[in-house]
């Protein structure tokens, strides 16, 4: 279930991926979610997961929004194993505002992994 309001922005960078407009290689996808690679990766494997209706971060999400959620987290589990990141572990991240260095407003999950990840961030 969508909100009809904000299923697609046409301005955003995601959503313009997510509809192919702009090119990426899937990693993974669902009816409600798409998986593929960040162009700048921090790690061996970084994953961007993001959900394909619009939302700009985790501080936009409603709760409504418990499936979509659900739907985002076992993608990420997915990506994790497709990516042989399972035994081993990884780090899944949602940056919100200035102070975490968010820069694109679509909501996205970081999977990272495939190095010993330090601990707090920087
Ligand atoms: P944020 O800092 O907002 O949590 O993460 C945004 C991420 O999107 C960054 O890691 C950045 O490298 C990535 N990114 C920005 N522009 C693009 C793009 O055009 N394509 C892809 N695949 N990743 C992007
Ligand atoms: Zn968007």
């Amino acid at each position: 279930v969508t909100s009809p309001e904000q299923t697609v922005q046409p301005d955003c960078l995601f959503c313009r991926i997510i509809s192919g407009e702009i090119p990426s290689s899937p990693v993974y996808e669902t009816e409600s979610v798409y998986a593929f690679p960040d162009i700048r990766p921090v790690g061996p494997t970084h994953v961007l997961v993001v959900p394909k209706v619009h939302r700009r971060d985790a501080a936009d999400l409603r709760r409504e929004d418990g499936q979509l959620l659900a739907d985002l987290f076992a993608a990420a589990t997915e990506v994790a194993a497709l990516s042989g990141l399972s035994e081993r572990g990884y780090r899944l991240v949602l940056n919100v505002g200035d102070d975490a260095g968010n820069t694109v407003p679509h909501l996205h999950l970081h999977v990272i992994g495939g190095r010993q990840l330090a601990w707090p961030p920087g």
